[in-house]
Parts: C-alpha cells; sequence; structure tokens
C-alpha cells in the first residue's frame, strides 16, 4: 500500500519535470521569441535546480535529459532537427548535460542532508518531550503500561508494546498480540538480541541496564532512526528500573517502622508488666522484717514467686524480642561450665528427681558468647528434653572442644522424631502432631533457640531414631587463644 503510493508520487513528479521543461521550451518558441541560446540555457538548469532541490535527484536527470534535447531540437541551429551544425554547440550542450546533472546532486544531497537535520532535531525534541513525560509517571498505576502510552503518544506510532519481566506482564498501546506476540517478545528480553520485522515495520528491543534485563519493547510503524530506538528504550528500562528500585525502598521503609513499633510495644508491655512486680516485692520485703513468725513463711513464698514471675515476664519479653528480629548480643567470655549450670539452676523445680548426667570433656575453652542468649537456648533444648521424655529416663549434657568451636550437646531417651518431621521441626510454630496432642507448647522453642545459635555464627542440628530418643547439638565460638595461653 504504501510502496504504491510512492510510485504514484514519484511518477507524478517525473511527468511534472517533463512538464516544466516542456512549458519552458514553449515560452521561448511562442511567446519570448527573441532570447539568446545562453539564457535559454541558464532558465533549464534553473529549473532543474529547483525540480532537484524541490523532488528529487532522479526527477532533475530526467528534466536535464529533457531540457537538453529540446535545447538541442528547438534553439540549436539547425534548428527542428537533433544535428549540431556548430561544433562549438556540442561543447555547450556537453556543459549543459554535465552542469545539469552535478548542480543536480548537489542540491539534492544538500536537501537530504537538511531533511536528515530536521529529523533529527524532531526526535531530540520528541525524546526530551519523552523523558520529561516519563519522569512524572504516575506511581499508582503499572509504570509499563505508562511508558508504552507515552511512547506511542509523543511519537505519534501506530503501535508499542512493553514486556515487564519482573511482574511476567505485556503490556500494549494499539500493537496486537497477531503483531507482535507474547512468546516474541519474552524471547528478545531473554535472548537480549534486537529483532527486526521489516515486512510488518516493527522492532522488538531489549530492555537491559547495568547488566540487568527489565523486559522488552516493541514499536510498529515508525519512521525513528536506529539510535533514536536505542535512546527509547534506555529510558523506557531507566524508567521501569527506577521505579522498581523506589518500591523496594518503600517496602524496607515500611518494615523498618513495623519493627519500630514492634519494639516499641514490646519496651511498653515490659514496663506495664515489671513496675506491679516492682512493688509488690517491695511491699512483701518490708512485710517480711516485720512480720510475725507464722506469717513470714507465707511472705516469703510471695517474694519468691514475684522473683519467679519477674525473670518469667524478662524472658518471655526476650523470646517476643528474638522472635520479632531483634537480637543485640552482649558478647564475652564465658565458661560452659557456669552457663550449664546456670541453666540447670533457673531450671530447678522441672529438673527435680531427673537423673542429669554432665559429661566435659578436658581442657575446654571458654566460649565468646551474649551469656543470657546461650542459657536460654540450652534452657531450651533442657526444657524439651523434659517434655518429650520420660520421668524416669535421664537427660545427659555433653561439651567438647571443636575448634573454632565448642559442641553442646542434649540427649534424651524420648520418642525420638520420625526423619519427616526432622527438616520441620526448627520452623516457626512447627509441632510434631504425635506429641502436639499430649506436651503443650507453641511451636516456637527450637526456632528461637535457633536464632540465638545462628546469630553467634554456630549451628544447630538433631541426631534421632524412633523410640532412641533425641540428641540436640549446637556449637558456639570458642575464645581464641594466644600461644602463652591467654584469651
Ligand atoms: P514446642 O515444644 O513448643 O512444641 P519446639 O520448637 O520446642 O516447640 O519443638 C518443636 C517440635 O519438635 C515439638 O512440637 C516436638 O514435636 C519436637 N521436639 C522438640 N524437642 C524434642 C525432643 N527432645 N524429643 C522429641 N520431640 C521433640
Amino acid at each position: 500500500m504504501m510502496i504504491s503510493r510512492n510510485r504514484i508520487r514519484i511518477a507524478a513528479q517525473l511527468c511534472g519535470s517533463l512538464a516544466i521543461v516542456a512549458a519552458i521550451t514553449l515560452i521561448y518558441t511562442r511567446v519570448v521569441t527573441n532570447v539568446n541560446s545562453t539564457t535559454i540555457a541558464l532558465t533549464f538548469l534553473l529549473a532543474i535546480l529547483g525540480i532537484a532541490t524541490r523532488w528529487g535527484l532522479l526527477e532533475a536527470i530526467v528534466a536535464s535529459v529533457g531540457g537538453m534535447l529540446c535545447f538541442n531540437f528547438f534553439f540549436l541551429p539547425p534548428v527542428g532537427t537533433f544535428t549540431i551544425a556548430d561544433p562549438q554547440n556540442w561543447v555547450a550542450l556537453f556543459a549543459f548535460l554535465v552542469t545539469a546533472v552535478v548542480a543536480s546532486q548537489l542540491s539534492t544531497s544538500v536537501r537530504k542532508r537538511a531533511l536528515e537535520a530536521t529529523r533529527r532535531q524532531q526526535e531530540m525534541e520528541r525524546l526530551y518531550e519523552l523523558s520529561r513525560g516519563l519522569m512524572l509517571v504516575d506511581k499508582g498505576s503499572p509504570i509499563a503500561g505508562q511508558v508504552s502510552h507515552r511512547t506511542a503518544q509523543v511519537f505519534d506510532l501506530r503501535g508499542v508494546a512493553i514486556f515487564d519481566r519482573r511482574i511476567d506482564f505485556v503490556y500494549r498501546t494499539g500493537l496486537t498480540d497477531d503483531s507482535v506476540s507474547d512468546r516474541k517478545l519474552r524471547d528478545v528480553a531473554t535472548e537480549r538480541t534486537t529483532f527486526r520485522d521489516a515486512s510488518a515495520d516493527v522492532w522488538i528491543l531489549p530492555l537491559n541496564l547495568g547488566g540487568e534485563a527489565a523486559g522488552s519493547l516493541a514499536i510498529c510503524g515508525s519512521e525513528i532512526s536506529e539510535t533514536a530506538l536505542h535512546a527509547i528504550g534506555n529510558l523506557a528500562a531507566i524508567t521501569m528500573l527506577r521505579a522498581h528500585a523506589e518500591e523496594a525502598a518503600n517496602r524496607m521503609e515500611a518494615a523498618r517502622q513495623n519493627e519500630a513499633m514492634k519494639s516499641m510495644l514490646l519496651d511498653a508491655l515490659a514496663h506495664e508488666f515489671k513496675t506491679p512486680l516492682t512493688s509488690i516485692k517491695a511491699a512483701a520485703s518490708s512485710i517480711l522484717d516485720e512480720a510475725p513468725p507464722a506469717q513470714q513463711e507465707l511472705v516469703t513464698v510471695i517474694e519468691e514467686e514475684t522473683d519467679r514471675l519477674d525473670s518469667l515476664v524478662t524472658e518471655t519479653i526476650r523470646m517476643a524480642r528474638i522472635e520479632a528480629g531483634e537480637l543485640h548480643l552482649q558478647k564475652s567470655p564465658e565458661s560452659v561450665a557456669e552457663l550449664i549450670e546456670s541453666a540447670l539452676v533457673k531450671l530447678r523445680i522441672l529438673l527435680e528427681d531427673r537423673d542429669i548426667k554432665i559429661e566435659f570433656s578436658p581442657n575446654l575453652p571458654e566460649v565468646f558468647v551474649d551469656a543470657e542468649l546461650a542459657g536460654l537456648a540450652l534452657r531450651q533444648l533442657l526444657t524439651n528434653a523434659l517434655k518429650y521424655s520420660n520421668p524416669d529416663s535421664p537427660i545427659c549434657v555433653r561439651a567438647s572442644a571443636e575448634a573454632p568451636f565448642v559442641r553442646i550437646s542434649v540427649k534424651d531417651s524420648g520418642p525420638g522424631i520420625p526423619d519427616k518431621e526432622r527438616a520441620h521441626i526448627f520452623e516457626r510454630y512447627y509441632r510434631v502432631a504425635e506429641s502436639a496432642d499430649r506436651v503443650p507448647g507453641t511451636g516456637m522453642g527450637l526456632t528461637i533457640a535457633r536464632e540465638i545459635v545462628l546469630s553467634h555464627g554456630g549451628e544447630m542440628w538433631v541426631e534421632s531414631a524412633p523410640e532412641q530418643g533425641s540428641e540436640f547439638f549446637f556449637t558456639l565460638p570458642a575464645v581464641k587463644r594466644n600461644a602463652e595461653g591467654n584469651s
């Protein structure tokens, strides 16, 4: 369709060129007859230059040949024939033809350059307009869709499509799936190579920026230069990647604010619980001094239970903080024996009547840990061993050096953990169905214990066989000693 219209235009211009030559001939033979041949030749030349500038080289060459023939036939003696009597006129005719063709060529190329410059300038203006438009995209609706729409609008294109690789979606503006398929767009984005379908007048470019593939861009029906096409591609990629980066930053900010809220809530909770406990403790202490002996025992119970409640609250809040991802380690060198001892003391009421074995390998180094948190991890394993094993069965705590760590384990003779469950028990809120009905729990204990160990750079794992008990292991970093044995 486009090609045939072009042909008709060229044919019309060729006829126009010949008509101009005929008109000049007619004027000088019929209207203005008393003119010398130089003036006539110059008139032809001027007309040919005009044709070259206005229409192009082909039309100018046709006019040159036509003009030469007419000049020879009608104005060079003997008039009315193509023969030339005076050899000088041959030279004149040849000079006329050469001048006409060369001048046509020059003026056509000047015209082409001027057109090219105008086109470039227009492209630059449109690119500028597009870049300004893309700066003002609406954050509320899909960015790739807006980029596609604006590109089509600014460059007056028949169609644009953009494939956003991050969300795996194609946005189209006046470009159907028949002319550019989703698959083709995906392929170009993956292969990162430009594709051109000249028959459909379609370009598909990959959208890359800084080594990242953002998707692909299809443009249809344009006379845009390749440079401008790539510039549009870069603008689209920058806009999409900038929008993605902003989204990620907003999400991070929201998460940070969420964490800050959690932290504030925990502080408030800690305060609300601890203040009345401190008052009860203070009141009990002052009664204790003056209470008659019969009541002293009761007041002592109040004091002890208040202490217990206080440490329970401290522990619960700490667990909540760990669960909220707030681990602030205050590390110092600690003796492993003391860590185990202190954990057992804290659990003494639960451990009453239980057979606890402790085994140390000799020359155990100190560990560099947050004593409170490491103790909490160990207590968690001890509590589980107590909860899940028979009250008559022994529990064994072992510690050995495994440079650069110290390995601690808690072994029980409970029901063990089935193979398929072992991979899950460290997950948040996960509880093994069989034991969940019998033993109370939250499914958080092992998650927190493992979290603490990981934050120290150690590891936690379990070895277990059904009906043969379980042994939970964890490692903590040993304090490095120099040659003299100092830490
Ligand atoms: P909870 O004990 O509150 O359920 P945990 O995270 O401490 O949560 O433990 C997760 C699951 O792992 C428990 O529900 C239990 O089924 C299993 N488990 C943990 N320790 C032992 C153990 N020593 N013996 C058998 N099963 C255990």
